[in-house]
């Protein structure tokens, strides 16, 4: 079943009533499945969506695995009514400590990304002009890949947060947050410095500075650069 499937059947089922699931584990043999916790269902979103009501919504979140091993909810920083939203995986251990998305060597190089191609070009913004968060919201244990589920759960409340915001595009950020967003099969460097939507939101997809901060990917620093003149031309000419 597909995220998009499997988000249709998650709002069936809350529109008919129901706030919790239950998740069947893969380990056991099919006698034997165990029931694990229920999972209460993202809020559905309400009419005149605020940041502020989603943060709330998520409040003390345990609705997925992740929840274990956080130390802070990283909701999301930046301008609310931003042109412009980035969208990476997940937070990493500076991002857990501190509760805010992109402040550790990554995010310090997104930064310098944003604000050195944004002032070469003439355009007057920096890093605070733009919104930036991540797919799911806590930190996955060893900065492992967020499990398709996580994904599905979590997203929700990206979706509700895009919604919310209503920038005029998106900057996808490495292949899991494009899986999340486009629901696509193809690579990132296929995809990269294309545009696609996100619902009617324009969406650039373009390298995640960690993969960027590995000295041998010097061509994929340049193409990312690239990626991002096109983007900030098109949000701010
Ligand atoms: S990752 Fe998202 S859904 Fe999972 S516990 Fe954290 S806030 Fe909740």
């Amino acid at each position: 079943m597909d995220p998009a499937q499997i988000r249709e059947y998650l709002e069936f089922y809350r529109d008919i009533g129901f706030d919790s699931i239950y998740r069947l584990s893969n380990d056991a043999p099919a006698a034997l499945l165990p029931i694990s916790m229920p999972s209460p269902l993202p809020g559905l979103a309400p009419d005149h969506d605020t940041l502020d009501q989603i943060r709330l919504d998520i409040g003390d979140c345990k609705r997925c695995g992740l929840c274990e091993a956080r130390t802070n909810i990283v909701f999301g920083s930046g301008n609310e009514k931003a042109s412009l939203v980035f969208v990476g995986e997940g937070p990493g251990a500076d991002e857990d400590d501190q509760g805010l998305p992109f402040v550790g060597r990554a995010g310090q190089l997104l930064t310098q990304m944003i604000e050195n191609t944004a002032s070469k070009e003439g355009i007057p913004i920096r890093r605070p002009d733009v919104y930036i968060c991540n797919v799911v919201k806590c930190r996955p244990p060893e900065n492992r890949t967020p499990q398709p589920d996580e994904m599905e759960i979590c997203g929700q409340f990206l979706f509700r947060q895009l919604e919310t915001i209503r920038p005029k595009a998106i900057c996808v950020l490495g292949a899991t947050a494009m899986k999340a967003l486009l629901n696509t099969k193809e690579g990132i460097t296929r995809s990269r410095g294309k545009w696609h939507k996100w619902r009617d939101i324009p969406v650039m997809i373009t390298y995640h500075p960690s993969y960027l901060l590995r000295q041998y990917n010097q061509q994929a620093k340049r193409e990312a650069w690239e990626d991002l003149k096109t983007l900030l031309h098109f949000v701010y000419d």
